[in-house]
């Protein structure tokens, strides 16, 4: 009976919250949303915001069409049709879908600053496509549709009961309803919502602990944060309580994995660990859940989290996630520079947790590290131009990395994607008579606050300039504003809110207030300066940051940054690389017991500010002599690295002898043509000069393959006479797929061209982790060659290969 009068009523009151603006509330403070700042064009900020616009998003619609990700929708929607099997092999990845979901999210950003009805329909007829692979309950996920009796090899062979492991399908969930509450919010039409809706519902009444239901949870988490997301859109309770239920189920499944944080229910994790990207996904849910049921379990579990991150876990780009291997957070302290994984989802991940801890809390604190992650380790992610792309982001490099133009799992490209252009999202957010400014870009804002419409303007050359203006340029409040404007932790004398990184130069910036030119005062609360009062058309806050190069210094128990420096001004941190410091090797240098810089503006790399300072560099002469030399070093803001070409980079520099690199003389092995019968990049590992032991030592291999015979040659600049080899293998036994080989041999390139192989030899060792040497009868010749016999079921890989 009452069911009857029940449902409509409930479909009543969701058409009435349905309107195009989001639904206000639910946080303990308000966000701004992307649709009411608009950000100067011409501007650090407008200038990444065109790229995406221009090049970015388009380049990403365009991999949609060639890599066969629209052809999947219609595949699906054929095969629904068809009264017979129509045998479509699923290929690719189980969450190719959200690729296109992801763009058209990123593309509505866009849409509400720049109107484009192009864009628009083209947005729409992938809608069409999209909504025809829908199933008539909602399910919406190719790679089981377009061939449910053989779906993708991840996709399990029912409904869900492989989520927890590879299908995804609750990750694609994750990924539409943010995409598809992102383009409602912008366009006000509903054709992704309704899409996105029948989705989740088909999931709320599937997915659950009651009877019937499938109890599983997402293997790679995102739906939490998207349902609650979707809560907030619709005021639909029930998504607010799936998102709660996927994470108080983790941990209890059975699948207890640290890889994606099952491993212990969430209320009693309280350290980071695994996957990077799935747990910032899942913090940002568990913050979500917090904030929006203020339930005291999973605010402090979060708090927990966020403490363990900033404290023991985050480079000083923001970024999070140490190692490859799983590609995950490292032990406690654990942050090698080179091998940083720092993978760009990561970065997005973190912004999205420290957002929500701010939405919760209402500290600064969680603004200083988001910044932090922003200007850095996030951005870092994409060129300049807006096409080139880091998967990981390294804090330093010997040329081995490269900015790719796509990738085959394109999660960090979609990704930035859709971030770049939410980024005015970030600005400001709203409590009672409140106005936060959170950060620091050119914009205008229209906002109601307590009600009533208030518009501003913001102007500033930040980051490289530290002096921002805000004009009031319209308000219907007719009582007091709070305007809290927040002072940067970087200002304030904490480079991070925690002692994993400390300024060690003794400056103490300042800063000023004035309110239509007389100076004001104001005691910090939570890390905001704030002015209340009845705020008229044309009052003006201006705001001075003292802005100058600083040195920080990590906590003693990272070992990758002992005895080094990090150079970093406002929210910027710095890098030196070899474009800019032609004649020595960045990574040979020992920087100045109390380094002096100075600041030049450059018009390079879309303008930027570069920091200059004398330093020393040491290498070994050919007599094995030690030599010091005067230099000038010049420094670049780490996210404008590698635009150049590849080369030198490092972030931390040393300033004690013990963490100098001097460069060492070439060798016969340095100085050789490499040629492989498997090409790759990462090749120029072998002769490198770096054998493990040093910190993150770069290795290639020949994973995936197994099996077979593999070689590489070293072609001499000139003819040598040689009689050992060394070979330093890799091997990531057990976890990874490489072992050492089952057998490995040098031969040498005789006068007729033949590859003979070394006569006498001592033998070929094969052991883990140390140097593996053959002497042999010594021999003059033009170039050698090393074959290696991969083990049968395990591939193999080295990191280094020297021949004397
Ligand atoms: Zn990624």
């Amino acid at each position: 009976m009452t069911g009857k009068l029940f449902f409509p009523l409930v479909g009543l009151l969701a058409a009435a919250t349905l309107s195009a603006q989001p639904a206000s509330g639910g946080y303990p403070i308000d966000p701004v949303p992307f649709t009411s700042v608009k950000v100067a064009p011409d501007s650090f900020w407008g200038q990444r915001l065109k790229a995406s616009r221009e090049v970015t998003i388009p380049l990403a619609f365009s991999k949609c069409e060639s890599e066969g990700r629209y052809e999947n929708f219609v595949k699906a929607a054929k095969q629904m049709h068809s009264p017979v099997n129509l045998g479509y092999e699923v290929k690719g990845f189980s969450f190719d879908d959200t690729d296109v979901y992801k763009t058209i999210e990123g593309a509505s950003y866009v849409l509400q600053t720049y109107p484009d009805k192009k864009l628009e329909a083209y947005i729409d007829s992938v809608l069409v496509i999209v909504a025809a692979a829908q199933e008539p309950d909602g399910y919406l996920y190719t790679a089981r549709t377009m061939n449910p009796e053989h779906p993708h090899e991840w996709a399990g062979d029912k409904r869900w009961v492989n989520d927890e492991e590879l299908s995804h399908e609750l990750y694609n969930l994750g990924h539409m309803v943010e995409a598809a509450v992102a383009h409602w919010q912008a366009t006000g039409k509903r054709n992704f919502l309704d899409i996105a809706i029948r989705y989740a519902d088909c999931v709320v009444r599937e997915v659950g602990a009651g009877p019937g239901q499938a109890r599983v949870i997402p293997g790679h988490q995102i739906a939490e944060m998207a349902l609650a997301k979707l809560y907030l859109a619709t005021g639909e309770k029930k998504y607010l309580d799936e998102a709660k239920f996927f994470l108080d189920e983790r941990g209890k499944t059975g699948h207890n994995d640290e890889y994606n944080q099952s491993h212990v229910p969430v209320l009693e994790q309280d350290e980071a660990v695994g996957h990077a990207v799935r747990a910032a996904y899942m913090y940002a849910g568990m913050a979500d859940v917090a904030a929006l049921t203020g339930d005291r379990g999973y605010i402090d579990a979060i708090d927990r989290i966020w403490e363990n991150i900033v404290s023991k876990k985050l480079y000083i780009t923001g970024g999070i996630g140490a190692t490859n291997n799983g590609e995950a957070f490292g032990e406690n302290y654990q942050l090698p520079n080179m091998s940083a994984y720092c993978e760009t989802c990561a970065a997005i991940g973190n912004v999205y947790v420290n957002y929500r801890m701010f939405l919760l809390h209402g500290d600064a604190k969680y603004y200083d590290v988001l910044e932090r992650t922003l200007y850095n380790g996030l951005i870092s992610g994409v060129s300049l131009e807006g096409d080139g792309f880091f998967y990981p982001n390294p804090l330093e490099s010997i040329g081995q990395h490269q900015r790719q133009a796509w990738f085959g799992c394109a999660c960090c490209p979609s990704n930035i994607c859709r971030f770049i252009p939410s980024v005015p999202g970030y600005v400001y957010a709203v409590k009672d008579n409140a106005l936060y400014v959170n950060l620091f870009m050119p914009n205008t804002m229209t906002q109601k606050v307590a009600g009533k419409d208030v518009t501003l303007t913001q102007k500033t050359g930040y980051p490289y300039d530290g002096d921002i203006e805000i004009t009031i340029d319209k308000t219907a409040l007719k009582k007091e504003m709070a305007l809290k404007v927040r002072i940067p932790g970087w200002v304030r004398g904490d480079v991070v809110p925690s002692d994993l990184y400390s300024y060690v130069d003794g400056k103490h910036p300042g800063y000023t207030v004035t309110v239509n030119g007389v100076p004001v005062e104001s005691a910090l609360g939570q890390g905001y300066f704030t002015i209340t009062r009845k705020w008229k058309k044309g009052d003006k806050v201006v705001v001075h940051f003292d802005l100058e190069p600083r040195v920080v210094k990590a906590h003693v128990e990272v070992n990758a940054d002992v005895g080094r420096i990090a150079i970093e001004r406002g929210p910027v941190v710095y890098c030196a690389e070899w474009p800019d410091n032609p004649g020595f090797s960045v990574r040979s240098v020992l920087m100045n017991q109390e380094p002096q810089f100075t600041v030049k503006h450059s018009d390079e790399l879309f303008g930027l500010d570069k920091i200059a300072t004398k330093a020393q560099t040491l290498s070994f002469g050919k007599d094995g002599r030690l030599e010091v030399k005067d230099v000038d070093l010049t420094l670049i803001p780490y996210y404008a690295w590698c635009h150049r070409g590849s080369g030198e980079m490092a972030v931390w520099l040393p300033q004690d002898l013990r963490a100098t690199k001097p460069s060492k003389p070439a060798t016969l092995a340095s100085t050789s043509k490499i040629g492989a019968s498997t090409p790759a990049r990462s090749i120029s590992a072998v002769n490198d000069q770096l054998v493990p032991g040093d910190e993150s030592s770069p290795y290639y291999h020949w994973w995936p393959k197994q099996g077979g015979t593999e070689w590489l040659t070293y072609d001499f600049a000139a003819p040598a006479t040689v009689s050992r080899s060394s070979v330093w293998w890799f091997d990531d036994q057990p976890w990874g797929g490489c072992s050492v080989p089952k057998a490995w041999r040098i031969s040498y390139k005789d006068a007729s061209g033949n590859w003979v192989p070394v006569e006498d030899p001592s033998g070929y060792p094969l052991r883990k982790g140390a140097a593996c040497e053959v002497r042999f009868k010594p021999v003059t010749t033009s170039a050698v060659r090393l074959e290696v016999d991969l083990p049968a079921e395990l591939s193999a890989g080295l990191y280094e290969w020297d021949v004397k």
